[in-house]
């Protein structure tokens, strides 16, 4: 494996003094990683330095056509002290495969979690403790060939940056309300849905904004061809308990796989729930709903953990499920997620990775 080089800063920044203030994603660490890839010379110089702005050229490809990936996962801190990641090589798996759709070269997955748990290491006092809380952990890769021209790149950047985060939601566990999609779409099978890539998040901002000027939380999207079959929440994989089967999209190619969604159907099944993954048409569901067979919904993602549904509205249809309150299954679900997280439960399914 290639060694890591690492230069401290010599400015240490201030940490947080009230976690209870830290929201998302606005306050960095002290040091990232970074490496270089060179066509020839392949993934070279791995090492971790102060956290600063980087040099790009203006005609850095990355800019103008958007090849980057990303991921998102978190790094939590234990009672007693512990630095703990969840599934990591399950992340950067999920990176290679991205890496694989958008034409980047591949990165050696054990070594990028390596390189993951020395960041942690040395970013370990950066983990707020206050309950909910965690550090953001952000690997993304981009091509910084300057060239306008439209070409796989031959020079990247992977770089790793580092967030302590607050508690998603302080108040407790509270259900949202969610409206169908019916103008704007995701993604389509053949596309980039699968893949954690910025071209993505792009698509989805024009949803979300008018999705919050409404005063709904988030959209549920529907595929792109038919406009029926129900795909993610947000930017949430998403769950149903119709009757006593538990159902969730199957992946097709437009969804991105989720380490929680996975995650979830591991642990319901372990509980001996019959969870399917299948197609699931928003007319089947409005027809569970009105049969009263539609029991809970939920979102699953690294930042929510579990996000219950409380009304879900399609066109002048409003669904409200389980009165807008948590269902037992979401609570479950989130309660034994987050304690094996948080090292407050035993890791029976060996998900926890120690960072020392
Ligand atoms: C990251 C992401 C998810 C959730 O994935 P996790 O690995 O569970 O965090 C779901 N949908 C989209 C579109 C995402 O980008």
């Amino acid at each position: 494996m290639q060694e890591i080089k690492v230069t401290l800063t010599k400015n240490p920044k201030k940490k947080p003094a009230d976690e209870s203030k830290l929201g998302f994603g606005s306050i960095f660490t002290d040091h990232m990683f970074v490496m270089n890839y060179d066509e020839g010379q392949g993934w070279h110089d791995p090492r971790i330095v102060p956290y600063g702005p980087i040099e790009l050229d203006p005609a850095a490809m990355c800019l103008h056509y958007g090849q980057e990936v990303f991921e998102g996962m978190k790094a939590y801190k234990t009672a007693d002290g512990r630095a703990l990641l969840f599934r990591p090589e399950k992340n950067m798996a999920r990176l290679n495969r991205s890496n694989e759709r958008l034409c980047i070269p591949l990165v050696d997955e054990a070594f990028c979690v390596e390189a993951l748990k020395k960041l942690v290491g040395i970013e370990k006092d950066w983990i707020p403790t206050a309950e909910g809380t965690s550090l953001y952990l952000r690997p993304f890769i981009f091509a910084v060939d300057p060239q306008v021209g439209v070409h796989p790149a031959k020079h990247l950047m992977f770089l790793i940056i580092c967030s302590p985060v607050g508690a998603y939601y302080p108040e407790g566990l509270n259900p949202v309300k969610i409206y169908v999609e019916k103008n704007y779409v995701r993604a389509v099978r053949g596309g980039l849905g699968f893949a954690k890539t910025a071209a993505n998040y792009a698509a989805s901002l024009k949803a979300q904004d008018e999705a919050e000027e409404q005063s709904y939380t988030q959209v549920l999207w529907l595929d792109g061809v038919e406009r029926r079959y129900i795909e993610e929440v947000g930017t949430m994989n998403v769950f149903f308990r119709i009757g006593d089967e538990i159902v969730t999209p199957a992946l097709q190619g437009s969804i991105l796989p989720g380490i929680t969604r996975m995650s979830c159907i591991e642990l319901l099944r372990s509980w001996g729930y019959q969870v399917t993954e299948r197609k699931l048409a928003i007319d089947e569901l409005y027809e569970a709903y009105q049969k009263g067979q539609l029991k809970e919904a939920f979102g699953s993602g690294t930042a929510a953990v579990i996000s219950p549904i409380g009304q879900l509205k399609w066109g002048d249809e409003i669904m409200m499920i389980n009165n807008g309150e948590i269902g037992e299954v979401s609570q479950k679900l989130y309660d034994n997620l987050t304690g094996i997280q948080w090292g407050k439960l035993p890791d029976t399914m060996g998900w926890t990775v120690e960072v020392k």
